[in-house]
């Protein structure tokens, strides 16, 4: 089996197939350890305390996504989390205590109970190096291809997804990787916008790759912006901050999330969150420099100091502001993507031979709005169902055998961006228009004219990224040439997410319309499903939400 990508979801897929019997080749263009799992704060959810329920959990994340999430799939993430999170601990990783030496936990946004587990405000780093020490017992039937680029994914006559082709960066060789199956653990797509709180590599090429030949997407509209995030630089606060106790006020030192959310406050869902503080900041009662105030100091010194201390780190690093002392300024971010490549709850894509999971997927657990915490142990569950069921299906399977011919057109695609004339935009410039449309048309508020003006500037930004130039003409980490595969990426996404958010015609979760204000579910109670025809023109079409036992409600916190 091929897993391309090696963050949370991709070393959970690897350890799972491993375990079921499959050899394995991990890829990642970065060294495993930092994908960007890595920069995961705040924690994982889990109904794991006597006194919580999966129940609960579940319809928490249900009435987060604002009742777009597929329930069948819920249930499952809520139910198999205790069991994931006892696995992760008996694996090694640290979580945090209660004094009286249980599990501690902390609450987190748009949740009915305390049940998000966390190792200070570094989870993710200590969950994925835990993982990748698991992974290395397995060295023996998993082969980790670190610092390798998948530019194509292969399908056979059929249609089956049955390998990729992928670069050395280190050298600049191409190779076929031919599998039984394909899982894509590729992340998200956060780096189409400017400001985001993902970093360089979160560029949306699984996401585009399955596209490309054909796979659906769904959900893509839903886009999350989180409602701390630095002015400027775009870092995350983490919610773990509002979980400890900080508090929001608007310039005119009002504590304001009291008339958006009476019950829960700082601790709504984060698209309340946020559209609260736009509004404020909209309607100007918020700082010059565009932002709300985030008062951590509510929290205990102490607290702070043990629990938050990356974040005391970013606020004197970064904003020059010691968060024990005094507030710092905030406003909503992009930060997550809820679409992605469409899947069962096996991770299986439409495409035959073909799985996701992790960010680049949708199950869609998340539906209009992710709750914090819940990516995590998306990435965990899911990625774990589709090592196993991949792994189960490869057993009985002939192996395939691509030529390995098959890299002539890729090897033509990297000399003709080498060869192109100077002239054309740089890379860097058409990926900054990008971010900036996005970032004002296509995020907390948005509206038909604007998604308008961001579809033509995403069409024209493709035509130039066609015959945008690039300086490094070599083979060893040629970042100009993966640069150009991710900008080609990022535009793909793009122009998927305006599509979608033209087509929803209504406001749910993070997709807010100015002009269509309100929830419609007579008529929009359903995905919206993004595939391409052969001509490079995004097709729409639905999927219905499954509903299991919670029946859509109005929703308030
Ligand atoms: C700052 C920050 C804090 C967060 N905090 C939390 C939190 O506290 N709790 C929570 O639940 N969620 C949190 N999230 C969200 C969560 O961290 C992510 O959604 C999740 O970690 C994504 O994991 P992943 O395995 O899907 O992808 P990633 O960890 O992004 O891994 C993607 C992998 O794919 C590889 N890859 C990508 N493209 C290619 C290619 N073309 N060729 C080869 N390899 C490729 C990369 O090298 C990498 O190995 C946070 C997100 C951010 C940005």
């Amino acid at each position: 089996m091929l897993i391309i990508g090696a963050g949370l979801a991709g070393q959970r897929a690897a350890l799972a197939a491993a375990q079921t019997g499959a050899t394995v080749a991990i890829i990642s263009k970065v060294h495993p350890v930092r994908s960007h799992s890595v920069a995961a704060a705040g924690g994982i959810n889990a109904a794991l305390n006597p006194e919580d329920t999966w129940e609960s959990h579940a319809f928490d994340t249900i009435k987060g996504s604002d009742y777009l999430g597929d329930q069948d799939a819920i249930e499952i993430m809520c139910r198999e989390a205790p069991n994931e999170i006892l696995w992760l601990e008996h694996a090694g990783v640290t979580f945090h205590r209660s004094e009286t030496g249980n599990l501690g936990t902390r609450a987190f946004g748009g949740a009915s109970a305390a049940r998000t587990y966390y190792v200070a405000d570094i989870t993710g780093h200590a969950i994925l190096h835990v993982l990748y020490e698991q992974l290395m017992k397995h060295s023996a039937t998993v082969d980790r291809f670190e610092e390798w680029f998948t530019t194509d994914l292969l399908q056979d006559d059929e249609g089956r997804c049955n390998g990729a082709i992928c670069r050395n960066l280190r050298n600049g060789e191409l190779q076929v990787f031919d599998a039984k199956a394909v899982i894509l653990a590729c992340g998200g797509a956060g780096q189409a916008y400017k400001p985001t709180t993902n970093g360089l590599i979160v560029t949306g090429d699984g996401i585009a790759q399955a596209y490309r030949i054909g796979a659906r997407l769904m959900d893509m509209e839903m886009i999350q912006y989180h409602p701390t995030t630095l002015a400027g630089n775009g870092l995350l606060i983490t919610e773990g901050a509002r979980g400890e106790g900080a508090q929001l006020f608007n310039a005119e030192g009002e504590r304001f999330m009291e008339k958006y959310a009476p019950n829960k406050l700082e601790l709504a869902s984060r698209d309340v969150v946020s559209r609260a503080e736009q509004t404020e900041i909209n309607e100007g009662r918020g700082f010059p420099d565009g932002t709300v105030a985030l008062d951590i100091t509510k929290v205990p010194r102490r607290r702070t100091l043990e629990s938050l201390r990356e974040i005391v780190n970013i606020g004197r690093d970064f904003a020059g502001v010691d968060i024990t002392r005094e507030p710092i300024h905030i406003h909503p971010g992009q930060h997550y993507i809820m679409g992605g490549v469409k899947t069962d709850i096996y991770g299986q894509t439409t495409i035959p031979g073909l799985y996701a999971a992790g960010e680049v997927a949708c199950v869609s657990v998340h539906g209009g709005n992710r709750l914090g915490a819940n990516s995590l142990l998306d990435t965990l569950i899911f990625g774990r169902r589709s090592g196993e069921h991949a792994a189960g299906q490869a057993l009985h399977m002939p192996m395939p055998s691509t030529p390995s011919t098959r890299v002539t057109s890729t090897e033509k695609e990297i000399r003709a961006i080498i060869n192109r004339p100077q002239g054309g935009r740089r890379l860097a410039a058409i990926k900054d228009e990008l971010g900036e449309t996005l970032n004002q048309y296509v995020a907390v508020f948005r509206d038909a004219d604007g998604l308008r003006t961001a579809h033509e500037i995403v069409r024209r930004l493709k035509e130039q990224a066609r015959s945008a130039t690039i300086d490094d003409h070599g083979t060893v980490f040629n970042q100009d040439v993966i640069g150009a595969f991710e900008l080609g990426y990022m535009l793909d996404c793009a122009e998927a997410i305006v599509v979608a958010a033209i087509e929803r015609k209504e406001s749910r979760g993070a997709q807010f319309r100015t002009d269509f204000p309100q929830r419609n579910d007579d008529e929009w109670l359903k995905h919206v499903d993004i595939s391409v025809n052969g001509e490079d023109v995004p097709t729409v079409s639905y999927s219905p939400v499954t509903i299991t036992r919670w029946e859509p409600q109005e929703r308030s916190y």
